[in-house]
């Protein structure tokens, strides 16, 4: 693949799945290029709350969740090697997550998996829980709702600073030979027979041996000039910073969202889930909704103003799970996104899966649930 006229690989999207991919490329001697549109984590990657919650939405064994706690495991190397390398610190923060039941259903699911975490000694969802009465968690978490019911306490799931995370990543990609291409737009991609050559943009095309579509939601428009109708589409997510005199010492989830104390000290309320095309934008509805769950959930939290809102558009797929590695029917791209809302905690095994598919070597078992060939897509060009 060597050249010294043209990268190796284009990554398309200077997101985290993007840079991380990059990161892990350039570590293995391949000359990969970056080419981002706007800036290096200008949209979900830096809206993101960063918690690393494989348990927060996938509660059935399998081969995701496999893919979330193995990408859990790999944070506290990579926040060190990203220390050592960039001397950025991406704030990989042990809160653990308490899990708070208000009403009875809430109860009774919460019940349910601590019941069935004690079941195997490592917990049958790979990681601890533990359950929480009603006085042992207002004791352990003060500022929590008088109504709650009890929780579930995970001391496992962590987090880091998102947009942190990304500059860290593409900053190590930079330092190990990769070149970061800031407002260059990706305009249509370079192909011969079936193969994609390289791509297109207004300063001109680039040719690479390689072409990785990690553009987010955007990326099924990259695709569809291939004729490949990918199933990807985006999510809105609205947020809200709130100040942090009454910070919750651990990240509260409940069933109507979540609050995150950040290392900064304030504390981010997150998040709505719309399905309203690609309009980034926050809303007075969203935002009101966001205070109200915070109010509720953490009164202490909540009354105060919040300080700042911002929202972005998570990139999820038809079936909720990521697609990850060759587009089939086509030699020379690949295809990294659908991460939805795990895109953070998914960023460094993705980087690796996806950049050793590209440098070759035996398949990856733990790639192929994840193969955009699982969609039947259909050639539309
Ligand atoms: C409010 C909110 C909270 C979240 N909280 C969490 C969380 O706590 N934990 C977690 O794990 N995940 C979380 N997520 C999800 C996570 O942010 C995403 O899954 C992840 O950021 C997706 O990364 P990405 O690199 O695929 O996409 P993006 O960050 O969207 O990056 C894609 C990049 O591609 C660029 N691009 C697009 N088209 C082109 C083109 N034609 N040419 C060049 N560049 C292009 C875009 O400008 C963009 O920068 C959250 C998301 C939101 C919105």
């Amino acid at each position: 693949m060597a050249s010294n006229r043209f990268p190796d690989v284009i990554v398309v999207g200077g997101g985290v799945v993007g840079c991380a991919i990059a990161y892990c490329l350039a570590r293995e001697g391949v000359r990969a290029d970056v080419v981002e549109r706007g800036e290096i984590g200008g949209e979900a990657s830096g809206a993101a709350a960063g918690m690393l919650a494989p348990l927060a939405e996938v509660e059935d064994a399998g081969p995701f969740r496999e893919l979330c706690l193995e990408s859990l495991r790999m944070f506290p190397a990579l926040a060190a090697t990203l220390r050592e390398e960039t001397g950025i610190d991406i704030e990989y923060l042990a809160s653990g997550i308490l899990r708070v039941a208000l009403d009875d259903a809430e109860e009774r699911r919460l019940r349910d998996l601590a019941a069935c975490s004690t079941c195997l000694p490592a917990g049958r969802h790979g990681l601890p829980l533990h359950w929480l009465n009603p006085d042992d968690l207002r004791a352990f978490e003060p500022g929590l709702s008088p109504d709650v019911r009890g929780g579930l306490y995970s001391p496992e799931e962590h987090q880091v600073n998102a947009d942190r995370l990304t500059q860290a990543l593409a900053r190590a990609a930079a330092i190990h030979g990769a070149t970061l291409r800031r407002n260059l737009r990706i305009s249509g991609l370079l192909m011969r027979n079936c193969r994609v050559t390289g791509v297109r943009t207004p300063d001109g095309d680039l040719a690479a041996g390689h072409v990785v579509l990690a553009a987010g939601p955007w990326t099924g428009k990259l695709a569809a000039s291939l004729g490949v109708d990918l199933p990807v589409f985006p999510v809105r997510g609205q947020m809200l910073a709130l100040p942090s005199r009454r910070a919750p010492r651990h990240i509260l989830w409940g069933s109507a969202g979540y609050l995150v104390p950040k290392a900064n000290g304030l504390v981010f309320a997150g998040a709505t889930v719309e399905r309203v095309g690609f309009r980034r934008r926050t809303t007075a509805a969203g935002l009101r909704g966001l205070a109200a769950m915070a109010s509720t959930l953490a009164p202490r939290v909540g009354v105060f103003a919040p300080v700042d809102s911002w929202a972005g558009l998570r990139p999820g797929s038809a079936d909720g799970l990521p697609l990850l590695g060759p587009l089939p029917g086509w030699e020379g791209v690949s295809v990294a996104t659908g991460h939805y809302r795990n895109g953070i905690l998914l960023s460094p095994v993705t980087g690796r899966l996806v950049a050793r598919s590209i440098i070759g070597g035996p398949p990856d078992e733990a790639l192929a649930p994840f193969s955009p060939a699982r969609f039947s897509y259909s050639p539309s060009a």
